[in-house]
């Protein structure tokens, strides 16, 4: 209705051209943008996007320089499993957190403050691991300004240190290599750094671009520096906000708590989130009926870059929405019923996420740009000759991404890697994991299956070149 008003058109006319092209919908129906620029051709008009409000305003966008503050930067703790990413964030929170008058301990809510001995502030979202960091983004949060990628100095380079370092770069985070446990007798960091370097990595102290530090987690040694070294990151990356504006940040947590009601961290990133405001996250809405700390002190105020536990919400939000205060509870309601409206809608029918069947179609309306792939093998042998095989396909105007590969089942985590980048997932002899099937059902990521080398290539050609059957 609204684009057939918007064509000068009857709504006749534009449901029969939707039938034309195989799309049976009814007069109120939500249309996605690939549908609405084929549709808007077909009588002759040209569709321009805009951003939606939010998109735009998360961090700077919209604000005068002269309205910009230095905030701190936000921290995520990446690594290898058993390499020292727990050991590194209760350290840092031990010893670095400034204890209230309440007496101090610090309560888990997802990410804490902390105060470096030049007196400066650094937050940190303390869920390590790089599945909460790409959940996150695959929700469009861009909630980390630096990561911290933990690597044990008694160990080597493993495949969750080479997920990590790949998720930061695909997420254009810079990242920072902290190197642990060089109190162990058998520690050996230039190992570890030689394996980066094998990888394109080369560390600052061998004339590289990447800063490195060797800690030890367990004794405290070289965490001031590796704090130090974030900041200097920071000050690179000019990290700024208006915290003289309505807030607007990033949810990191949300649960139900049986006195309190739902209560959500979040993390303001601009503005100034007040207890009292109106605020939206996804498609809960409420006031700010009391503001809590990382200490679990009352705050009647939060500005960027801090954390804070929010009670309020009429619902927990998911992990990675965006909220954002509101100046009237109607606003907020309204916008809230109308994401809900959405999103039942859109979980009837639309493909959140590319497949070699959808290439067929965002070709022809020539949306199509680049094709991400991440390739999962049963031997190295056969990854490698995958993978090179596949980035030949590149042509001018499709570009071939293979942007994860590895030996082993696919998990959970390439499935949120390929949701984050919209990728497809193939498997040379391998099958994913019973969870990380189910996620890709959920995420709607397409995973396909060979065992011919010459099978994946084809279809991966066929695609590209738009002769794959388009199905609507
Ligand atoms: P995570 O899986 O990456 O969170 O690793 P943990 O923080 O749980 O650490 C794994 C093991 O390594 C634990 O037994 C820690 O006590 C130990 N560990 C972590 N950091 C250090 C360190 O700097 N020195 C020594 N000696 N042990 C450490």
């Amino acid at each position: 209705n609204d684009l057939a008003s918007l064509m000068d058109v009857s709504v006749n006319e534009v449901i029969s051209v939707c039938m034309s092209l195989g799309m049976f919908v009814s007069i109120n129906q939500r249309l996605d943008a690939e549908a609405i620029t084929i549709i808007a051709d077909e009588f002759n008009y040209d569709v321009e996007f805009t951003k939606s409000d939010e998109e735009e305003s998360i961090i700077e966008t919209k604000d005068a320089p002269d309205e910009l503050e230095e905030r701190a930067p936000i921290v995520t703790i990446m690594g290898h499993v058993d390499h020292g990413k727990t050991s590194l964030l209760d350290y840092i929170r031990r010893s670095k957190v400034t204890h209230g008058e309440a007496g101090g301990i610090t309560q888990h809510i997802g990410a804490y403050d902390v105060m470096t001995n030049t007196g400066h502030k650094i937050a940190f979202l303390d869920t390590p691991g790089h599945e909460a960091f790409t959940a996150m983004r695959a929700r469009g949060a861009k909630i980390t300004d630096v990561a911290i990628i933990v690597i044990a100095a008694d160990d080597n380079v493993m495949p969750q240190t080479k997920e990590a370092i790949n998720h930061a770069q695909v997420a254009g985070v810079p990242m920072i290599f902290a190197i642990n446990k060089v109190d162990k007798p058998n520690a050996n960091p230039n190992k570890i750094k030689e394996e980066l370097a094998n990888m394109n990595l080369l560390v600052e102290d061998w004339g590289g671009k990447y800063q490195s530090q060797e800690i030890s987690a367990k004794t405290g040694l070289g965490i001031d520096e590796l704090l130090e070294k974030v900041l200097l990151e920071a000050e690179i990356l000019e990290l700024k906000a208006n915290p003289n504006k309505n807030a607007i940040g990033t949810v990191v947590e949300a649960s139900l708590d049986k006195g309190r009601g739902y209560v959500s961290t979040i993390m303001v990133q601009a503005g100034t989130l007040r207890v009292g405001d109106v605020i939206l996250a996804g498609q809960h809405y409420g006031r700010v009926k009391a503001m809590f700390d990382h200490l679990g002190k009352k705050v009647e105020a939060a500005a960027p870059s801090t954390p804070v536990q929010v009670l309020g919400l009429g619902g927990a939000p998911q992990a990675g929405d965006i909220f954002k205060v509101y100046d009237t509870e109607r606003e907020a309601r309204e916008i809230a019923n109308s994401r809900e409206q959405i999103q039942r809608e859109q979980s009837l029918r639309t493909k959140k996420h590319i497949t070699l069947d959808e290439i067929g179609r965002r070709l022809a309306i020539g949306s199509f740009k680049e094709l991400n792939i991440i390739i999962k093998g049963d031997v190295d042998g056969s990854v490698e000759a995958l993978s090179d095989s596949l980035l030949k396909l590149s042509k001018d105007e499709v570009s071939v991404n293979i942007i994860h590969q590895g030996v082993g089942q696919i998990s959970e985590s390439d499935v949120l890697l390929a949701s984050a980048s919209d990728a497809i997932i193939l498997g040379f002899q391998v099958r994913p994991s019973a969870n990380a099937k189910r996620l890709a059902e959920q995420e709607e990521i397409e995973i396909r299956h060979y065992s011919v080398i010459y099978d994946a290539i084809n279809q991966i050609k066929d695609a590209i070149e738009g002769m794959l059957e388009p199905e609507f």
